[in-house]
């Protein structure tokens, strides 16, 4: 599911590139080589990486101005997981050995129609440190799913410029390569 509209993202986000200037694909290059950088360490879920990688999100989305989820301290929409079972972020003290996680979102309110929603998402995790191909055993994830947060990124500056009629969220999940827990829980809320 999530792939279909990184699909439509992506396809959205070249054809926007296709008429704008090189700056755009300057920031196309610096935005996805950050996120697939060897410092990310393949952005695993509970790693540092992925801690990394939250971190440029966010600071992104605050550059473009993105609102926050109402009542959201900021753009990130905290839960907790232990095994393969997902808990709301408060019951981290309740639930022995659940770990903390969250997906980064944000959006852009409709001019004439705020109550309906689009969404754009992509993941951010990806499948962190491997066994050594070459001497190299990061899984850098530019494809998977960097490019689609890049997508998710421009789209939001590209909406900010040009205010959308509807909400547009932007939703950059989490744990989706362990298996999807990350966008199960952002559509639970
Ligand atoms: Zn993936």
């Amino acid at each position: 599911m999530t792939r279909k509209i990184i699909a439509a993202a992506l396809l959205l986000t070249t054809s926007l590139c296709a008429n704008a200037q090189q700056t755009d694909v300057s920031e196309v290059r610096r935005i996805i080589s950050t996120l697939a950088a060897d410092s990310m360490m393949g952005r695993g879920t509970f790693t540092p990486g992925i801690e990394k990688a939250s971190l440029f999100i966010e600071s992104e989305f605050e550059a473009a101005g993105l609102e926050k989820l109402p009542g959201a301290a900021s753009y990130r929409q905290p839960f907790a997981m232990k095994g393969r079972t997902i808990y709301p972020a408060d019951s981290l003290a309740l639930v022995p050995g659940a770990k903390a996680l969250h997906n980064v979102v944000g959006l852009i309110r409709g001019k004439s129609k705020p109550e309906e929603y689009v969404i754009f998402s992509g993941h951010y995790d990806h499948i962190g440190i491997l066994k050594a191909v070459a001497e190299d055993s990061i899984a850098n994830g530019a494809d998977d799913d960097a490019s689609g947060i890049t997508a998710v990124i421009l789209l939001a500056r590209h909406f900010k410029q040009h205010p959308p009629e509807r909400t547009v969220i932007f939703a950059c999940f989490t744990a989706e390569e362990i298996g999807g827990f990350g966008s199960r829980y952002f559509s639970r809320k």
